[in-house]
């Protein structure tokens, strides 16, 4: 399969391993990946928790920087013992340098913005999922954070999420076509177009289903979910009612419905002509 590179400058030979971690996360699974992106220069990205294995690889590839997809606590964990113990360059967020000392107890050496290059990979902007969320994207592909699961969806849970953030960073990732993604849980996804227009269709869907409730007589997030959301949702309520809120949110900016954050209250907009 040969796949051009969306940059000249990204080597398409750019190794991208992934380590699965244990870590306490609400992802279904139970495990975090990090990843070690490179072989001459070393990036070391959500090193979630200390593993053996983990351990072994950063002694013996020596990681020249660390950096975070999002300072989301299960992305998190060893950040601040394989900076210490490396001797790397700590990298974060500009404008987000103080969310990340206080997730990973680490303050940056370094800042980077999109476009930047951090060792071996470039930062690509992917907010959404959480404000700060970026991508390190190679030849071989995107290390996206909780942009992408190669199954289900992807929790953007309000106040921090952003859906129209978030769609526009699938619809970014879409664009790059770039010949893999390296999600934050779960496998590899060989295919980016085909998941990131799934997931964009089925927060699409989910929007209509917001939408239809609303109209419905739902009038607030809770009434929403009610009539929105057919699954079982034992445990995890919260995530699917945030993610509701973010729903909300957007199409009240978009003016399709009116939301009063304070109360929680949502309302039809009245149609012109109807
Ligand atoms: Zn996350």
């Amino acid at each position: 399969m040969t796949r051009r590179a969306a940059d000249p400058a990204l080597a398409a030979d750019t190794h991208v391993d992934r380590f699965s971690v244990p870590v306490e996360t609400r992802a279904p699974g139970g495990t975090t990946n990090a990843y070690v992106v490179g072989t001459g220069e070393t990036l070391l990205v959500d090193p979630a928790a200390r593993t053996d294995t983990l351990d072994t690889v950063v002694r013996e590839k020596v990681a020249d920087h660390v950096a975070v997809t999002h300072a989301h606590p299960d992305h998190v964990g060893a950040v601040a013992d394989y900076a210490a113990e490396t001797g790397a360059t700590v990298w974060a967020r500009r404008g987000y340098e103080d969310r990340f000392a206080d997730a990973t107890g680490v303050e940056p050496d370094r800042t980077f913005g999109p476009g930047d290059r951090v060792g071996p990979a470039t930062v690509l902007d992917l907010p959404g999922h959480a404000p700060d969320g970026v991508g390190f994207e190679t030849g071989n592909g995107v290390v996206c954070g909780d942009v992408a699961v190669a199954e289900g969806s992807v929790v953007v849970a309000a106040p921090e999420g952003d859906m129209r953030a978030y769609l526009t960073a699938l619809r970014r990732l879409h664009a790059r076509d770039p010949p893999a993604l390296f999600p934050g849980h779960g496998p590899r996804i060989d295919d980016p177009r085909a998941t990131c227009a799934r997931l964009i269709a089925h927060r699409l869907d989910r929007e209509r289903s917001v939408l239809a409730a609303v109209d419905a007589g739902a009038s607030d997030p809770d009434a929403v979910l009610d009539r929105a959301y057919e699954k079982d949702l034992a445990g995890v309520r919260d995530l699917a009612r945030a993610t509701v809120r973010a729903h909300v949110e957007k199409s009240a900016r978009e003016r399709r419905v009116r939301w009063d954050p304070e109360a929680e209250s949502i309302a039809p907009v009245a149609h012109e002509g109807e």
